[in-house]
């Protein structure tokens, strides 16, 4: 196998002449680098950073995160959306008041035990915040690796991600574990690129690259193909009640699977139909727009439907609100195209 050491030096010193300014680099608290790791799971940079400082401003410590009202928690995470992260941020401060007195521990193990928190995670507060001489391996590791070092297996199963991570424990330098972990994570972000020709007339550590310049760099890493998403025909009922003050029907979702526990428009299985007790409380209804929107395992096809109602007591979890109290709920964005048309409709303007 080839021998990386030489990577060690160039990288950490490229990553410090080049280390792009992020609010939670400016502050590495150990709070705030795990709060960013967590919402950049499955987020791009920019998009975060608002909601990173919306964030810090409302929740500030680990003990104001595990004392927040679930409303706050899910608006502060509205539109980011695979909420079970934001969830898991809060049950794990819990933990942190409950076992470590406030403090997130320091010790990769203990990270470890803590909910939503694996390997990358603990490597990346162990190493950024308390300068522990442990890896941060993620996609982007795993793939100027692959390309370093000109592997073919797929970096995304278990036995080549292991032999990737184990090179990794061995090359991080006792003195400066973050400025390297995120050196390579930084060169991954901005010059190893993904699906493309990597910039490698940029790249501080080519000479040791098996591939650099070549055609097999954009090759890599090889990755086998995925199971295709399910396809799910949904219709989305959007019910508003002919009052005065017209409110809309929220449904909350069950607390286990896709957007565990969260708040909806109720919606169902197109081919099942509506509901028997929705159905005879309709007063008027039309269509509204079509779309589509993609999880990671499924794809929904939506139709929508504005219903006008007279109010009825609903099925237990479901509730109406008015405008003002709708703006206490994080609905998921999957919903947009419906929830962008509730303002005109909670102002009884287009139902009648
Ligand atoms: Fe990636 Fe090119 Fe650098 Fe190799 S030389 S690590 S392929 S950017």
């Amino acid at each position: 196998m080839k021998n990386l050491s030489g990577i060690v030096r160039p990288l950490v010193a490229w990553y410090q002449a080049h280390e792009r300014d992020f609010p939670w680099r400016s502050d590495p608290s150990p709070y705030r680098v795990w709060v960013s790791e967590i919402m950049l799971q499955q987020t791009r940079i920019e998009a975060a950073l608002p909601y990173f400082e919306r964030f810090m401003q409302t929740l500030p410590t680990v003990e104001s995160l595990a004392a927040a009202d679930e409303n706050t928690l899910m608006k502060l995470w509205e539109g980011l959306g695979y909420y079970s992260r934001v969830r898991n941020l809060q049950k794990a401060a819990r933990q942190v008041m409950e076992q470590h007195e406030g403090r997130l521990p320091a010790s990769y193990e203990e990270l470890l035990a803590l909910a939503g928190i694996g390997e990358y995670t603990a490597g990346a507060i162990a190493s950024i915040a308390f300068g522990s001489r442990v890896p941060a391996v993620d996609g982007n590791v795993l793939r100027v690796l692959a390309r370093l070092l000109d592997e073919e297996g797929d970096v995304m199963k278990p036995p080549v991600r292991k032999r990737l991570s184990a090179i990794v424990w061995e090359l991080v330098p006792a003195d400066c574990p973050g400025d390297f972990n995120q050196g390579l994570m930084e060169l991954g972000e901005t010059v190893c690129l993904p699906n493309t020709m990597p910039r490698c007339a940029e790249c501080p550590i080519r000479e040791h690259c098996a591939v650099a310049g070549t055609a097999k760099a954009a090759e890599l890493p090889t990755r086998t193909t995925s199971k295709p998403r399910k396809i799910e025909e949904r219709t989305v009922f959007t019910v508003i009640t002919d009052e005065a003050v017209p409110r809309v029907l929220l449904h909350r979702r069950d607390t286990k699977g896709l957007l565990a526990g969260m708040w909806e428009l109720p919606n169902v299985l197109s081919d099942s139909g509506s509901p028997h007790w929705l159905e005879k409380q309709v007063k008027n209804c039309h269509d509204a727009p079509g779309g589509k929107h993609v999880f990671s395992h499924v794809e929904w096809r939506l139709q929508g439907q504005v219903l006008l109602v007279d109010p009825f007591d609903p099925p237990a979890d479901y509730r109406w609100v008015d405008q003002t109290e709708l703006a206490l709920y994080a609905l998921p964005t999957a919903f947009r195209l419906y929830t962008a048309l509730l303002p005109q409709l909670l102002n009884k303007e287009d139902v009648q």
